[in-house]
């Protein structure tokens, strides 16, 4: 492969996208960049310097500041503020609780956007995933993807997750903080999250993540293949 191929992954919370990503980037032998994960390092930096998550210019400022990045040498990668690796913390509910009043403001979306177009330019393949990352990001990418979800089958999978990673949540409290995101997600002005034009729309609900990559895999293979 000589030039540089894109595939974007889009979708609400808890749609599989994380998973899915980060299989099909190893099927792949690709970068997977979580820019989710970029969003809520800024809700981190809200929190530790007590700025308002409204205020997007001091946000942009002090991620231009302390800086972030992902030490791609980890699988998954992980997420640094300066030095420190906060890949824990922002799965944590009070990041997720601001994360979308932060990734509305159109100063960070600005910042963020340009980080993710210098990511992409250092990897040959990249899977990327998040809200925006198909219909603003990367409109040129190879392949587009959109995933959707039952919010009951959402809800159950972030529920796990959390779990999983020590956190005691009730499945409805989870469900609250994803129908608050979503609707925040999906009405504001700047990168609202949409399904891109011409994008591969799939429906995980009912499918294994196995299935869905192996799906999502064949697609890939066959633009790659005709390029
Ligand atoms: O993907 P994840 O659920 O971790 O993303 C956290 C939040 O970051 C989303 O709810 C959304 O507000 C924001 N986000 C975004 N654009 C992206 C990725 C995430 O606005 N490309």
């Amino acid at each position: 492969m000589t030039a540089r191929s894109i595939i974007t992954i889009d979708g609400a919370a808890g749609t599989g996208k994380s998973s899915v990503a980060g299989l099909l980037a190893k099927k792949l032998d690709a970068g997977c960049l979580d820019s989710g994960a970029m969003y809520r390092a800024v809700a981190v930096l809200a929190i530790d310097f007590d700025i308002k998550p409204t205020d997007g210019l001091a946000l942009a400022n002090k991620v231009n500041e302390v800086g972030i990045s992902f030490n791609w040498e980890k699988d998954p990668p992980t997420v640094m503020l300066g030095g420190v690796d906060v890949s824990e913390r922002i799965r944590e509910l009070d990041i997720s609780g601001i994360v979308s009043s932060v990734a509305k403001q159109p100063e960070v979306r600005a910042v963020l956007m340009d980080q993710q177009r210098i990511i992409a330019s250092t990897h040959p393949l990249l899977v990327t995933e998040g809200r925006d990352q198909g219909s603003v990001v990367f409109p040129e990418a190879i392949v587009h993807f959109f995933l959707e979800a039952d919010l009951a089958e959402r809800t159950k999978r972030r529920t796990k997750q959390l779990q999983e990673s020590g956190n005691d949540v009730h499945p409805d409290v989870v469900a609250e903080d994803i129908k608050n995101r979503d609707h925040i997600d999906s009405t504001r002005s700047d990168g609202p999250l949409i399904c891109p034009e011409g994008a591969v729309v799939i429906n995980t609900s009912n499918h294994t993540l196995e299935e869905v990559v192996e799906k999502m895999e064949h697609i890939v293979r066959r633009t790659l293949s005709n390029q």
